[in-house]
């Protein structure tokens, strides 16, 4: 018997007819004895559908009066879907009440559209679990210190049921969602891509960081921080299959590495559509440049991801970083007006059909020549490389987003990661 989130994403509650099947789950959990938090995200497609709404009226601006208002629209989506979830349990007799996130407080930061949460006040929560209710708390979203709705950046309903589940040192954190687990890569793109039955949390880290949408990073990050044990799952199996294999099953992220793990040199592929890439012209190459480049972006609260800057000719250099595609116009605007003329460089390119490829294994730390593997790849399949990152366990390349699915692809296949790795 014991504390245990859920958390179910966009798809798994896409109809009422879903949002029943998961009542009848949690109940069965419930009634298994355990003590319920249920995290969901909005019926899918809603977030979108209301971001829609607003830039009919408006195109995006970056401003904090905008962001704002897109913040306390974009919320109601996860307040519907809990307010039914909570209806369906109550109609299957279990006792159930939802909160939103500045109900429970979910105490964030004040960066709209990408807030962060800084704490929770699990009192109200542990009080209905105690008076056996379920509890359902909406994902994606909390309330500043002005009292102001935020959300934490798509996908943050992960993060929301990853820091409930932390800050209520719950026993384990099921991340339901529409794939049975984590797989070698998104099976959308590669049909062979094989389910991972555990992925270390370093790797599921760089993993998402890289752009594998499974998980939100923030939510791995929380996991990390406090040991939180995370799993996962499919929502889409028989409601009333057995509570121990559904326990486990999918995919579990481990915080210890096994020898299993260091038999695959390369576990995953990730790839991201979502980043711009900028370069500044003729910059001169004295200290403190980068600063006074990436200063001002991160001032902006923008993030940056690979950077490059190129030798010097005649005292000065080109230097080049992608930032994400949301972000790329206030960037650029950045550049133009404040960077450029101070720095007397020639000029600002921005390019936005790139794409990033990345391939992630722990087993990188201890095998040479995997990068020149992958360049040996690209190369051959005619891809040109634009960019390229490394960290111990990974390496990334940045190239020209219609080559993205072919260079997933022929990564998989020459790291073999359709063929199954003997369990241990
Ligand atoms: P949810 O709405 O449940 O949060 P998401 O769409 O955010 O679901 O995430 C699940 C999707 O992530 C899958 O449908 C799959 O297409 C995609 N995905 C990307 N990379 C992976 C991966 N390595 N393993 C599994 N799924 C992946
Ligand atoms: N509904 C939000 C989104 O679509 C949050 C989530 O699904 O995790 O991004
Ligand atoms: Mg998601």
């Amino acid at each position: 018997m014991a504390l245990i989130v859920h958390k179910y994403g966009g798809t798994s509650m896409g109809s009422t007819e879903r949002i029943r099947n998961v009542a009848k789950r949690v109940a069965k959990w419930a009634r298994a004895g355990h003590q319920m938090v249920v995290v969901p995200s909005a019926m899918s497609g809603e977030t979108n559908r209301l971001l829609g709404l607003a830039k009919e009226l408006a195109p995006a601006k970056p401003d904090d009066a905008y962001g704002r208002e897109l913040d306390m629209l974009a919320a109601t989506g996860e307040q519907v879907s809990s307010a039914l979830l909570a209806i369906a349990l109550q109609a299957e007799g279990m006792g159930s009440v939802s909160y939103a996130g500045w109900q429970v407080p979910i105490r964030t930061d004040s960066s709209y559209t990408k807030a962060r949460i800084e704490s929770i006040d699990d009192a109200r929560v542990r009080a209905d679990l105690d008076a056996g209710r379920v509890v359902i708390v909406t994902g994606f979203q909390g309330m500043d210190d002005e009292g102001n709705i935020t959300t934490l950046g798509r996908g943050g309903s992960d993060t929301s049921a990853v820091a409930v589940a932390a800050a209520m040192k719950a026993a384990e954190c099921l991340i339901y969602t529409d794939v049975d687990g984590v797989y070698t890569t998104d099976p959308r793109v590669v049909p062979d891509a094989r389910r991972l039955t555990t992925v270390s949390f370093e790797e599921m880290l760089e993993m998402a960081s890289m752009g594998s949408k499974v998980l939100q990073i923030r939510s791995v990050e929380f996991a990390g921080k406090y040991k939180v044990p995370l799993r996962v799952l499919s929502s889409f199996t028989p409601w009333d299959i057995d509570i121990n294999e559904e326990a486990a099953s999918g995919t579990l992220i481990t915080f210890e590495e096994d020898e299993h793990m260091e038999q695959a040199v390369v576990s995953g592929i990730a790839f991201n559509r979502d980043e711009a890439k900028i370069s500044i012209l003729g910059v001169p190459d004295t200290p403190g440049i980068a600063y006074q480049i990436l200063g001002v972006i991160a001032d902006a609260n923008i993030d940056v991801d690979v950077i490059i800057q190129n030798v010097s000719k005649d005292g000065k250099t080109d230097f080049s970083f992608t930032c994400n595609r949301g972000d790329y116009a206030k960037a650029m605007d950045l550049l133009k007006t404040q960077v450029l003329p101070k720095l007397s460089a020639k000029e600002v390119l921005g390019d936005t059909k790139i794409c990033k490829v990345s391939i992630v294994g722990i087993g990188m730390r201890s095998h040479v020549g995997i990068a020149s593997k992958m360049f040996r790849v690209l190369s051959e399949e005619g891809i040109n490389i634009q960019m390229i990152s490394t960290s111990e366990i990974k390496t990334s390349v940045v190239i020209d987003e219609k080559y993205m699915e072919l260079a997933v692809r022929a990564l998989h296949k020459a790291f073999d990661l359709d063929q199954s790795i003997p369990e241990n």
